[in-house]
């Protein structure tokens, strides 16, 4: 990566616009773009996304796409939808809170994830950025509820590997 010089490219999502960016990045010395690709471009922009990588390539740059805000577990102020189709596979704080990001351990998120990385294949993207992978970021002014994830597939892994129920605090 020594010498390499890019940008993050998030939001549009007018091709025509775009290629006139990417013109103007690649002259600025960029070799490389990330683009973002969203729960919501999944849903109405694939092609856009393929538009997008392929401008970029043809600027001589690689494409990068992040998982900008996916599940509510990978950084990015992108809504997810998967969090509310799916609110029985959201994270519990320690106390049991509802919280609005899935559950690493639960299918209702990989499942979308499997579906991203396909995407991002189909995109002919070079790399896939996982872009801040967390569990959910818990306001520090509720100093009741400290952390996640306690869910009851959590609970049960948690359970299994240690012998043990897994605590509240
Ligand atoms: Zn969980």
């Amino acid at each position: 990566m020594a010498g390499e010089r890019g940008f993050s490219y998030f939001g549009n999502r007018y091709p025509t616009h775009a290629r006139d960016d990417l013109r103007a990045m690649a002259g600025a010395g960029a070799t490389f773009v990330v683009h973002v690709m969203t729960e919501e471009d999944l849903a109405w922009n694939p092609g856009t996304i393929r538009d997008l990588v392929a401008a970029t390539h043809r600027q001589g740059m690689t494409a990068w796409l992040d998982s900008w805000g996916a599940g509510g577990v990978f950084g990015g102020e992108a809504a997810s939808y998967a969090v509310m189709a799916h609110p029985g596979a959201c994270q519990k704080t320690n106390l049991g809170k509802h919280q609005p990001a899935r559950c690493p351990r639960q299918p209702a998120l990989r499942d979308p994830i499997a579906r991203w990385l396909d995407a991002a294949v189909a995109s002919d993207a070079t790399i896939v950025l996982w872009d801040e992978p967390h569990l959910f970021i818990l306001r520090p002014q509720r100093s009741d509820l400290r952390w996640s994830c306690r869910c009851a597939r959590c609970r049960r892994a948690f359970l299994r590997r240690h012998g043990v129920p897994m605590p509240t605090l």
